[in-house]
């Protein structure tokens, strides 16, 4: 249905810069960020929501919509993040086009660069509905600002509507998802739901409950320089160490070589002379035990190595960033279920392919919320062709509402 509060919410919250920042060495990473979260918390101040707070130390501006049946059930609660991806994020002017035809190309601003149907083909199923889009040289931040106002249109639109039946409702806006320090700060226990959603993905039907399971590593290698001239049998070159290293690691095993359910080892970073190299890898599996073979082949071909050398001139530092939150939410499929009947009740094909990548969610569910990731309507995140489209907002506002309705029937 249509939400008239929703476009220019939206509107007003993509003016607002709030870009997070990856080398900052302050937590929450940026001020602005702040200063966005203080702007929602006036908005749901106005709108009359309880429990209106924030957290500082976690970084949080948490809020409830209470309930308004007399019985109790499991805390349910919905999560957005407000800091935006790294790309410029500065005077953004949003451009609106109603009653898009579906397969013309759309100008950003007065900019070089178009969306374009050839390029982006998802634009075609969007054919008479409302897009909008950036000006060219920014970001659109409707990633994750489409979440952020779905979440507050959802919380108006319940409290206007006391015919629809809910529980406690916990509304969480979050910091720094974008560099993937925000959710290691988050107090559960505050928070208060017993399950959650981030809202924070891509067009109508994609639910996102199965991640990466993820690893990084650095490798640091001390060569022996002298002189070219006598290198003869002496010289061991961090450079060329580095290349035998890379070599020995299965070679398709790429992001550049691998889709769908396979994972990678991902070389990030290469910097070496002739005394020193060092490396930073992530690697990638959808499979526990997939990372953790993964790990195993990186530090048998380190020993190796080392033990070819006869001393440890390869240094491995490797640590776990993240697992596969399906492992996890196996053990609570009614969490996953629940978003299911919605989409299906809302008339959506759901959507389940497993996000190449991690979400706050992955952390969360590890920290003892389970988190699934429900759409948020957005399409080209981080960069200058993003767009997003009013008619799939709307439907996240009625997915999350219908979402309430099905938890508080099945909790009778
Ligand atoms: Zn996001």
């Amino acid at each position: 249905m249509e939400y008239p509060n929703l476009l220019p919410r939206f509107l007003k919250y993509v003016k607002i810069n709030s870009r997070s920042d990856e080398h900052a060495d302050r937590f929450p990473s940026t001020q602005r960020e702040v200063d966005f979260q203080m702007v929602i918390k006036k908005d749901l101040e106005e709108l009359g929501l309880s429990d209106i707070h924030y957290n500082e130390k976690a970084g949080v501006l948490i809020a409830e919509i209470p309930s308004n049946v007399d019985y109790d059930m499991p805390v349910m609660g919905f999560l957005a993040h407000c800091d935006t991806a790294d790309f410029n994020s500065e005077n953004i002017k949003p451009q609106i086009t109603e009653n898009y035809d579906g397969e013309s190309k759309i100008q950003l601003g007065d900019s070089e660069f178009y969306l374009d149907p050839a390029v982006f083909p998802n634009m075609k199923k969007y054919k008479g509905q409302t897009i909008i889009s950036a000006s060219g040289d920014t970001l659109l931040d409707g990633d994750d600002k489409c979440g952020v106002s779905e979440l507050v249109t959802f919380a108006e639109y319940l409290l206007a509507h006391p015919e629809i039946k809910h529980g406690r409702i916990r509304l969480g806006f979050t910091p720094d998802e974008e560099i993937g320090t925000g959710a290691g700060h988050f107090d559960v226990e505050d928070f208060g739901a017993d399950f959650a959603y981030t809202v924070d993905g891509e067009a109508p039907g994609k639910l996102d409950w199965g991640t990466f399971s993820a690893a990084q590593f650095g490798l640091d290698i001390q060569g022996v320089n002298v002189h070219p001239a006598v290198a003869k049998g002496q010289m061991i070159n961090a450079i060329q160490v580095g290349i035998n290293f890379q070599n020995s690691l299965p070679q398709n095993e790429v992001p550049e070589q691998t889709e769908g359910r396979e994972g990678f080892y991902h070389l990030m970073n290469f910097q070496g002379t002739v005394d020193n190299a060092h490396l930073d890898y992530i690697i990638r599996d959808f499979e526990r035990d997939g990372l953790e073979a993964r790990k195993n082949l990186v530090k048998s071909i380190v020993k190796k190595m080392n033990d070819e050398f006869g001393e440890e001139r390869l240094k491995l530092k490797m640590w776990d960033q993240y697992y596969n939150m399906a492992d996890e939410l196996k053990k609570h499929m009614e969490v996953v279920d629940l978003a299911r009947d919605a989409y299906k009740a809302e008339g959506l094909t759901i959507n389940e392919d497993p996000v190449r990548g991690g979400t706050d969610g992955s952390q969360l569910t590890y920290m003892g919320l389970p988190c699934p990731n429900l759409f948020a309507g957005e399409e080209n995140m981080h960069g200058r062709f993003e767009y997003t489209v009013l008619e799939s907002m709307w439907k996240a506002v009625d997915v999350m509402v219908k979402m309430a309705e099905l938890h508080a029937e099945r909790s009778k």
